[in-house]
């Protein structure tokens, strides 16, 4: 027989002791923990949800979490027959693949769907918390608070992991709140990537054989040639030049569609830029009898030195393109409103309104004829625009027929 001493045996009771102090403490926090849940689902119930299930719940607690189930089970099917309508408003809030929520006038949390509470990395139970301690996305944070300060939808994209969102805010139009949709929008950027690549793949392979198809028509068109060859020769360099034109555009484009944050800034003197720049058109300008001339002055402003000159060449060369001969081309250089404006005027055929909302998409031409005879790629203006935006420059332009164009670029100082 086995005897244990007296010291052992203490053991042992206080070992047993605190095992059953400790099961009891953690069933206690469970049957808490299971109490709190069913309090939310009774919360939410409160509010109207009808779709809920109540969790599982131990030992003690499972009739109540059966009446509680009934309770929703009753509820919801009331609310079936009593409010359809709403029934169905919030089985479209809690179905749809988009995340939507509602922050109140004083920044608590009121709504958030499924699709919110997947699509976003929420580290606490958002509903009944303020916004600003829970969000899990400063641009989110930021969507919200700026429609319900400004009254007007706000929008901003964001990556989370491996997905990427549109996020909106949206001010309620009883003045009650703001809405918060969150899009997942990977599949969209993810073709948008793929579309992308494939253009800067194709006018890259595109270049070399076309830059050397322009070399040889060049060096040809320089020999003594018969003169019907010579008469092929001359539309064959053309075009090859505006291919050659059409690649270096589309993959411009291409480059600068694939940045996501803005061109390097700096502050640099306009004025030196631009004239160095209007020097190298003057030949073509005295070509066709055009007076081309810098006015005024704008001091420094933030750009991107490579971004200012390639917006501004497209749009002295789309002045001297589209200017007929004898006519004024000025850029005008000033300071407005703290900001450096710099005009692009020009005295040529002008363009009628009904064209300006659509001059700066890609391809868009008021004569295409014209537009193609003069080598033009259809793509300058969406140029300038993506310059312009990349640096945070604003461009506009105001024209009508007969009395000319200005295209207007404007910079931020500071
Ligand atoms: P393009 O290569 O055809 O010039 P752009 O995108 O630079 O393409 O310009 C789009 C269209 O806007 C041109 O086809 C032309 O019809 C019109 N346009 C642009 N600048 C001027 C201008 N200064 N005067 C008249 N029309 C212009």
């Amino acid at each position: 027989m086995i005897v244990l001493s007296s010291t052992v045996v203490a053991w042992i009771v206080a070992v047993l002791a605190l095992s059953m102090a400790l099961a009891q403490v953690l069933a206690r926090r469970r049957e808490a923990d299971a109490l709190a849940r069913m309090v939310r689902v009774l919360e939410r119930m409160s509010g109207g949800d009808t779709h809920l299930v109540t969790p599982e719940l131990p030992g003690r607690l499972l009739p109540l979490a059966k009446a509680v189930n009934l309770l929703a089970d009753r509820f919801r099917k009331n609310q079936v027959n009593d409010h359809p309508e709403r029934v169905f408003d919030q089985a479209l809030v809690r179905e749809t693949p988009n995340g939507l929520m509602v922050v109140d006038g004083r920044g608590v949390i009121r709504v958030v769907n499924r699709a919110a509470r997947d699509l976003l990395p929420w580290t606490a139970e958002p509903v009944g918390q303020r916004s600003v301690d829970v969000l899990p996305l400063t641009p989110l944070a930021d969507v919200l608070r700026e429609a319900a300060d400004t009254r007007e939808p706000a929008e901003r994209a964001a990556r989370v992991g491996t997905r990427d969102l549109l996020l909106r805010g949206i001010p309620l139009a009883d003045g009650s709140g703001t809405l918060g949709v969150i899009l997942d929008i990977t599949s969209v950027v993810s073709a948008e990537r793929v579309r992308r690549e494939f253009v800067a793949t194709v006018s890259h392979e595109l270049r070399t054989p076309v830059t050397s198809i322009v070399g040889y028509a060049e060096s040809l068109a320089d020999e003594e040639i018969p003169p019907s060859a010579r008469s092929l020769l001359t539309p064959l360099v053309r075009n090859a030049l505006r291919l050659s034109r059409l690649c270096e555009d589309v993959l411009a484009l291409s480059r600068l569609e694939a940045r996501s944050a803005n061109l390097p800034l700096e502050p640099l003197e306009l004025l030196p830029l631009t004239d160095e720049l209007v020097d190298g058109f003057q030949d073509r300008a005295a070509g066709r009898d055009i007076t081309l001339t810098v006015e005024g002055d704008c001091g420094v402003a933030q750009v991107n030195a490579d971004a200012y000159l390639a917006a501004v060449q497209n749009l002295v060369d789309n002045a001297l393109k589209y200017t007929p001969t004898g006519g004024h081309v000025t850029v005008r250089l000033s300071r407005q409103d703290e900001r450096a404006v710099v005009s692009v005027v020009d005295d040529g055929p002008g363009i009628d309104p009904i064209h300006h909302a659509r001059l700066f998409e890609r391809f868009y031409r008021v004569d295409p004829g014209r537009s193609r005879d003069a080598g033009g790629t259809g793509l300058g203006l969406a140029l300038v625009k993506h310059y312009c935006q990349a640096m945070g420059a604003e461009v506009s332009m105001t024209s009508s027929v007969g009395t000319g164009s200005t295209f207007i670029l404007s910079f931020p100082v500071e």
